[in-house]
């Protein structure tokens, strides 16, 4: 892809309201000669929505509810800025041929809109681990038939990419993801009995969305991330192992055959990584916090206790099984954690459904997104109707 020091390049930001898709554009902000934005899109936050547009004077806007039409028009009046809704037109902003198109979507919603954009080419930073997890195969071979250069945001997986010799993947030998372990990282299990979405959603390091900030507490997150990895760098499944790294420094490693063990370190901040999509293969200049290992004195390490944390054992069974299990997992999630956040099922419930979805629901392995979207509605609504079990 052109460096910085090339043309502009057009950029697409696929869930632009959220905190990753904040954080891509104050990085694009800063950097307004480099970066023309072609398209942003939202779900339903109509003013974030055309405020950021406005700000980073794009060519479109597109909420995905589109009940909300009118009032992104209105938003966006005298503007220049054209004004989309639905769906449908999520995917279309996705296709439209972006040299980089971020994609921050949140759950298998991005589903679609990324499969688009891989389909179509360029650069795709993927920040929707869900998809990927959900459509691994699919989306990968996708972005080997049209060329499209997919780059992870994730910063486990974005410091994987950073320390994997991509030219002689025989040579490395096991890959670490490390684990923040989350607010709960210390609490027994009656203690995370009665935890408030609040709490869960109170992360010690990362600030992010409530969905993600919540897997992190149940250590779902990392259990996505090992089959988001899995699809990242060829490896068999039993090469990714997980760590419990309470700082949030090392955000993973890459071990090869000689017994070489390559880290990426930084402070989090997620315009870390971002930026290393964003400037691939050049690197740029952030506002980041440098990372000061004196200050921080010292970094611990610890096995994940699959006790405390059975979502990622759910995960790592799903992984192994293949399949339609990550589908599944994922959905069943996504279900459960909505509902906790909304004050419905508890905390600890939240992997309890996923593995009572897991267990009712083993269709063959999905072979097309149609397929894989299918999985999905009939396991969302298995784990919906398992969900009304635990409510009181
Ligand atoms: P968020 O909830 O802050 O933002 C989600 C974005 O997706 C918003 O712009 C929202 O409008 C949009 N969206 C939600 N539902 C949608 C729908 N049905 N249709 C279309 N758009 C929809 O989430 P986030 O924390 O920014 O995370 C985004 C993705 O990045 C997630 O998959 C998450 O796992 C991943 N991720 C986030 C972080 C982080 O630091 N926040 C780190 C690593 C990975
Ligand atoms: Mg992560």
């Amino acid at each position: 892809m052109d460096g910085l020091n090339s043309a502009k390049r057009s950029v697409t930001i696929l869930g632009a309201t959220g905190s990753v898709g904040k954080s891509t554009l104050d990085l694009i902000g800063r950097n307004r000669d480099r970066f023309d934005v072609l398209a942003l899109t939202a779900h339903s936050d109509v003013r974030g929505l055309a405020g950021a547009a406005m700000r980073a004077d794009a060519a479109l806007a597109v909420i995905g509810d589109e009940r909300l039409l009118p009032q992104l028009k209105d938003a966006l009046s005298g503007s220049g800025i054209e004004a989309a809704a639905g769906e449908a037109a999520i995917v279309e902003a996705a296709e439209e041929g972006a040299d980089w198109t971020m994609a921050a979507i949140v759950g298998c919603a991005g589903l679609r809109p990324v499969m688009a954009a891989l389909r179509r080419g360029g650069t795709v930073a993927l920040a929707n681990k869900e998809a990927l997890v959900s459509a691994g195969e699919i989306m990968t071979r996708a972005a080997e038939e049209s060329g499209a250069t997919l780059l992870p945001v994730d910063s486990e997986h974005n410091a994987i990419f950073q320390c994997f010799d991509r030219a002689r993947p025989g040579s490395v030998r096991r890959i670490t993801l490390t684990a923040s372990g989350g607010p709960f990282r210390d609490r027994s299990r009656e203690e995370m009995n009665g935890v408030t979405p609040a709490e869960a959603v109170a992360h010690p390091n990362w600030a992010m969305g409530a969905k993600i900030s919540v897997d992190s507490a149940t250590l779902m997150n990392k259990g996505l991330e090992l089959i988001e990895a899995y699809h990242l760098f060829p490896l068999g499944p039993e090469a990714f192992d997980v760590v419990v790294h309470p700082q949030s420094v090392i955000h993973s490693m890459v071990e090869y055959v000689d017994g070489s063990v390559l880290a990426q370190l930084g402070s989090p901040d997620m315009r870390i990584p971002i930026a290393y999509t964003l400037a691939y293969p050049e690197r740029m200049e952030t506002p980041c916090e440098r990372l000061d290992l004196v200050r921080i004195g010292s970094l611990d390490f610890r096995e994940p206790d699959l006790e405390r944390f059975p979502a990622l054992g759910l995960a790592r069974a799903a992984l192994r099984e293949g399949g339609a299990k990550p589908a599944i997992l994922n959905a069943a999630n996504e279900v459960a954690v909505a509902s906790f956040l909304d004050s419905g099922v508890a905390f600890l419930d939240i992997a309890e459904i996923a593995r009572e979805t897991l267990a009712c629901y083993d269709p063959p392995a999905p072979a097309s997104i149609d397929e894989v979207l299918e999985v999905d509605q009939e396991a969302r609504r298995r784990a919906r109707d398992i969900t009304r079990t635990y409510l009181n």
